[in-house]
């Protein structure tokens, strides 16, 4: 399938690798040149707008940082609307707010376009692999005939139901996971600082009622955990500052909704104190030194 692709950073670019391996012929294009010219020496073709990306395209993907990027590459002068035709399906794998990918989705439509929001989880490492999860928001029809494609970069490709509701579940899973790390901090670091050994706690914890992904697969505790960015500095992983743009996308979707985020509001302001004292460079399970600094 000939496929236009936007956005070629951490996770775009893996993603377009997998699609190139897959055997499908894709026309890239980034704001950085540089990001470009490496897709283009793995066999795709190079465009220097996003409209040009998609003008051949029987299917378009983009991978950008937020909103107002997808918007701009969408509805731009020089944006995939510009220059997709009519009837091909487009999907927008960034995370993004779900009010935002609903708009775009309604104007994609009115251009004859059908549209779907598709973020991922599963990090770089999953990008790399083609094991990402992909939840995807759009109608049932696109959903099947996307899938397929979808496999190639992701393992579980799940429907979560109408546009917005991709969004709607990645920014509610990490809204949770943002909670549950800085919880699992809170807890890591109280024992310690009441005397119990680090793996000690950390072993009854994960075989009692306390677990959780945070505690038992990526424990922010150094010494707990090899393979964890707690091991090696807080070094690669998920950003601090990523996991700060979610909590943002989940209270400012709860604030629009008029529904309770307390604990959302709460995390968000963690992660922004920890981003301004210059980490949120540095894997989001390092907001567990927030507390040792203070211990
Ligand atoms: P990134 O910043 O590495 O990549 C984004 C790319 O988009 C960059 O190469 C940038 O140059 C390009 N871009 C920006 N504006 C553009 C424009 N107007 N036209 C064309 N290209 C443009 O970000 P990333 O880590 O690849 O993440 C992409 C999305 O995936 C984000 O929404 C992020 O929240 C989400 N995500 C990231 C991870 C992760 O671990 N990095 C995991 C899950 C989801």
């Amino acid at each position: 399938m000939k496929i236009g692709f936007v956005g070629l950073g951490h996770m775009g670019a893996p993603m377009a690798r997998n699609l190139l391996k897959a055997g499908h012929s894709l026309v890239v294009y980034d704001v950085v040149q540089r990001n470009v010219d490496a897709l283009k020496a793995g066999g795709a073709g190079a465009a220097n707008s996003a409209a040009r990306a998609a003008d051949e395209a029987e299917l378009v993907i983009t991978m950008l940082p937020s909103s107002p990027h997808v918007k701009t590459v969408y509805l731009g002068n020089e944006g995939v609307l510009a220059g997709v035709r009519p009837g091909v399906t487009l999907i927008d794998s960034s995370t993004i707010d779900p009010h935002t990918a609903r708009e775009v989705a309604v104007l994609a439509a009115e251009h004859g376009n059908p549209m779907a929001d598709a973020p991922v989880s599963g990090g770089t490492g999953g990008a790399e692999a083609g094991t990402l999860t992909f939840m995807v928001g759009g109608d049932a029809g696109v959903f099947e005939k996307i899938a397929p494609v979808l496999r190639h970069m992701g393992k579980n490709i799940v429907h979560c139901g109408e546009s917005g509701t991709g969004q709607v579940a990645k920014i509610c899973n990490n809204l949770l996971l943002g909670i549950t790390m800085i919880g699992v901090s809170e807890a890591m670091n109280l024992g310690v600082a009441l005397g119990i050994d680090a793996k000690v706690l950390a072993g009854i914890i994960n075989t009692s009622s306390g677990r959780c992904w945070s505690s038992d697969t990526y424990n922010p505790y150094p010494g707990v955990m090899e393979n964890v960015p707690a091991a090696r500095g807080y070094t690669g992983g998920f950003g601090a500052d990523l996991m700060l743009k979610d909590l943002g996308l989940a209270v400012d979707a709860a604030k629009l909704s008029k529904q309770p985020a307390m604990l959302g509001a709460l995390a968000q302001q963690l992660y922004q104190l920890f981003s301004a004292q210059g980490a949120g460079g540095q894997d989001f399970s390092a907001i567990i030194n927030l507390y040792r600094q203070k211990s």
